[in-house]
C-alpha cells in the first residue's frame, strides 16, 4: 500500500472535521474522494500533505502511513521531497506575475542536483502542449484551464511519484474539464498514482479505479468506480439520479 489513512480524526480548533475515516491508495491507482461541500475532502488532503499552521487541520486520532510508515511527524517539505507526494491545491495558487517557465522552475528547488530536469520539462510540454506555446507568457494571462494545467505541471516538476489533486475541474468550461481529465488518465497510464478530490463525481468516477464517498467527515460508501456509479444512493446524491 502506498498510502493508508487509518481511523483519522481531525479537528480545526474545537470543530471536528473528520470522524475516524479510513481509506487507502495503491501504487499505480487513481483513487477519488467525492462528496458534498464541507464533507472533509480538502481536510483529508491537507492532513496528508502535513500542511503547516495556521490553516493546518490537527490530527487528534488515527494515523497516516506512507509505505507502511507513519508520516504524522513528517514536515510538509519532506512530504514533497522525500515521500515524493505533491499537492495541486484548489484554486491553483500559481504565481501570476511569473512566467509559465518560472512557475515550473520554482518547483524544482528541492530536487537533486543531478535530476534530469530537461526530460521533465519536456514531459510536461508533451502532456500540455499549450503550456509549451505559452512558456514565456505571464501566468496571470493564461485561461483558467491553462492555469490548472500549469498547477499540475508545477506539481510534476517536484519529481513526485504520486499527485493529490483538490477539485481540479473547478471553474473550468466543460471541454477543458474533459481535456484535463483525459490528461490525468494518461499520466496515470504512464505510472503516476493519483488521489483525486472532486465534487464532479461523474468526471472523477470516469477515470478513477476506486473511490470513497465522504459525508460530514465519515466514509458513507466505497468501492470500485463501477460499484459506486451503480450504487442507487450515490447516483441519487452525487450523479444526478
Ligand atoms: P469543499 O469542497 O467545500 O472544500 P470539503 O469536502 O473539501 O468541501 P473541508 O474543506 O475539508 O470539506 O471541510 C470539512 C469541515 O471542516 C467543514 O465542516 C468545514 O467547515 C470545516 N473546516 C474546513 N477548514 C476549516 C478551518 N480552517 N477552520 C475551521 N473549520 C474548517
Amino acid at each position: 500500500m502506498l498510502l493508508s489513512v487509518e481511523n483519522l480524526e481531525v479537528k480545526y480548533g474545537n470543530i471536528q472535521a473528520l470522524h475516524g475515516i479510513s481509506f487507502n491508495v495503491k501504487e499505480g491507482e487513481i483513487v477519488t474522494l467525492i462528496g458534498a461541500n464541507g464533507a472533509g475532502k480538502t481536510t483529508s488532503l491537507y492532513s496528508i500533505a502535513r500542511l503547516a499552521p495556521p490553516e493546518a487541520p490537527k490530527v487528534v486520532g488515527g494515523d497516516i502511513r506512507f509505505m507502511g510508515e507513519s508520516i504524522l511527524n513528517t514536515a510538509p517539505s519532506d512530504v514533497v521531497k522525500n515521500l515524493k507526494l505533491a499537492l495541486v491545491p484548489e484554486g491553483r495558487h500559481i504565481f501570476g506575475n511569473l512566467t509559465v517557465m518560472e512557475n515550473l522552475e520554482l518547483a524544482t528547488y528541492s530536487r537533486d542536483k543531478d535530476a534530469d530536469l530537461d526530460k521533465d520539462y519536456q514531459r510536461i510540454f508533451d502532456l500540455f502542449p499549450r503550456l509549451a506555446e505559452r512558456r514565456k507568457q505571464r501566468s496571470e494571462s493564461l485561461s483558467g484551464g491553462e492555469q490548472q494545467m500549469l498547477a499540475v505541471g508545477r506539481a510534476l516538476m517536484t519529481g513526485c511519484r504520486a499527485l493529490m489533486l483538490d477539485e481540479p475541474s473547478m471553474g473550468l468550461a466543460p471541454v477543458l474539464k474533459y481535456e484535463l481529465f483525459r490528461t490525468l488518465k494518461k499520466l496515470n497510464e504512464e505510472g503516476m498514482t493519483l488521489l483525486l478530490v472532486e465534487q464532479n463525481a461523474k468526471l472523477a468516477l470516469d477515470i478513477a479505479h476506486r473511490g470513497y464517498v465522504l459525508d460530514t467527515g465519515t466514509i458513507a460508501a466505497s468501492g470500485t468506480s463501477e460499484e459506486l456509479a451503480g450504487n442507487p444512493e450515490v447516483r441519487k446524491a452525487y450523479l444526478g439520479g
